[in-house]
Formats: C-alpha cells, structure tokens, sequence
C-alpha cells in the first residue's frame, strides 16, 4: 500500500476532480472523483488527496 503523500489543492467551487494518476507507468484510468459535502476526497487507485482550498 501506498502512502497518500500526494496532496492537490483544489478551488473550493469545484464539484469533483478528475485523477489518471499522472500518466505513465504510475498512472492509472481518468477517473472523476466527487467531493459530495465533504471539502477532501482521495483517489481509490493512487492515493492522491484532493483538498479544497478555501482562501484566495
Ligand atoms: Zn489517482
């Protein structure tokens, strides 16, 4: 198991984001992740965080 090391921020108007992994050999298939009411939501095959950011 990987460690969700990986953190992006996302606008805080965002409904879901979209996550292939980053391509290549790491990547995975585009796959759409929907916050919900949640403000964080992480991807089921890489690990990477989602987070809103609420400030600017
Ligand atoms: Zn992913």
């Amino acid at each position: 198991m990987k460690k969700a090391t990986n953190v992006a921020q996302v606008k805080p108007n965002e409904k879901e984001v979209a996550c292939d992994g980053g391509g290549g050999a790491m990547g995975h298939p585009m796959i759409y992740l929907p916050f919900g009411k949640k403000s964080q939501v992480d991807c089921y095959y890489c690990g990477k965080r989602f987070e809103k950011v609420l400030s600017k």
